[in-house]
């Protein structure tokens, strides 16, 4: 890009907008929401964006289990990335909790990125001379409207995930043509699997945020809130070892963090809470062989964050009904 000379009229004529990526080497740096309906790939997105580049804190260390913070800085440029928990419909004893606090992290942010994806399912090939056809499904034009009523004047990114499943790429034009239809001006599709399109994402925040030095330092890789990340370590794998039988029960306690330095080791005794007896067995498996997969994963993940072995000593106990009662909810950090 040509360098700008500051001094000619033109440029001193430009009125100034803030958002206006004109001035290319000012800092910038400021908070960026990452919502949508569960699945569309926030998570996966979040990954990508932060990459090796990685610096992990945690917003409010064991008080909510979905805010972790990422901080990606470069070239003087800093957007410090939230997740928030996916925007439902369905209700139970947590959900209203959690939409409440999806909603909540779209204030004071200064951008919004709002995560779709495609579904090939409702789009159509153009036939003869038909134009493509999409169609978009009750809940995107929810979770439109609830970011819509929230968000105020903060700029929304719009994120269409997951065109690595389009055979035909050009079935995208209708689809970017329903969400401008509707007012957003930054529309990025995206495969967050593939990492594809995901650099435009953070250029797309980046010349959004406000101009502003550095909010954390460029280097920083932790806020040494390791044991909350440790906890949720543990319960991702919970997760992803019971997939779908074990929904939102699920609390995790770390009660003992111990630095072995003589061993060079860490020493982590967590407690995994759960609502019922039957979730019980299911975490624990049969003889106890689902504990000890979630064990050794999590102690992989673990090794990995904190860059030295750990040991891993897994309990679960039954909290009964803990989602209905307010001071567990607390406890665990979901008030
Ligand atoms: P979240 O609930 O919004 O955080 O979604 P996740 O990041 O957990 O992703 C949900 C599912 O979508 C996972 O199975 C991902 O592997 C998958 N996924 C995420 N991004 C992509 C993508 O770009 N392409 C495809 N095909 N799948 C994706």
């Amino acid at each position: 890009m040509a360098e700008h000379d500051l001094e000619t009229p033109a440029q001193i004529e430009t009125p100034s907008d803030d958002s206006a990526p004109s001035d290319d080497s000012a800092p910038r740096a400021g908070f960026a929401a990452l919502v949508g309906r569960p699945n569309v790939g926030k998570s996966t997105l979040l990954n990508a964006l932060l990459g090796q580049k990685v610096a992990i804190v945690s917003h409010r260390p064991q008080t909510t289990r979905n805010r972790i913070l990422g901080v990606r800085t470069e070239k003087g440029k800093q957007v410090v990335l939230i997740d928030t928990p996916g925007i439902h419909r369905r209700r139970d004893n947590l959900n209203p909790f959690l939409v409440r606090e999806a909603f909540e992290a779209l204030e004071g942010q200064d951008v919004i990125v709002l995560c779709t994806e495609v579904d090939p399912k409702r789009m159509t090939a153009p036939r003869g001379n038909e134009q493509p056809r999409v169609e978009i499904s009750q809940q995107d034009e929810y979770v439109l409207e609830q970011v819509r009523e929230r968000s105020g004047s903060t700029p929304i990114i719009l994120v269409i995930n997951k065109i690595d499943l389009l055979g035909d790429l050009s079935l995208l034009l209708p689809l970017i043509d329903w969400w401008a239809a509707r007012g957003f001006e930054h529309i990025v599709p995206i495969s967050a699997r593939e990492t594809d399109g995901v650099e435009a994402v953070f250029e797309e925040m980046a010349a959004l945020m406000p101009k502003s030095a550095l909010l954390y330092p460029e280097e920083m890789l932790t806020d040494r809130a390791e044991r909350f990340l440790v906890g949720e370590l543990i319960r991702e794998q919970v997760f992803v070892q019971c997939r779908e039988e074990i929904p939102y029960a699920t609390a995790v306690e770390v009660e003992r963090f111990e630095e072995r330095r003589e061993r060079g080791d860490v020493q982590i005794d967590a407690v995994i809470f759960v609502e019922r007896g039957s979730q019980k067995g299911i975490v624990v498996g049969a003889g106890g062989s689902r504990i000890k997969a979630i064990g050794s994963s999590a102690r992989v993940e673990i090794a990995k964050l904190l860059g030295c072995p750990a040991h891993v000593r897994l309990t679960v106990r039954v909290s009964a009904d803990w989602t209905r009662k307010l001071a567990e909810r607390r406890r665990f950090g979901y008030e």
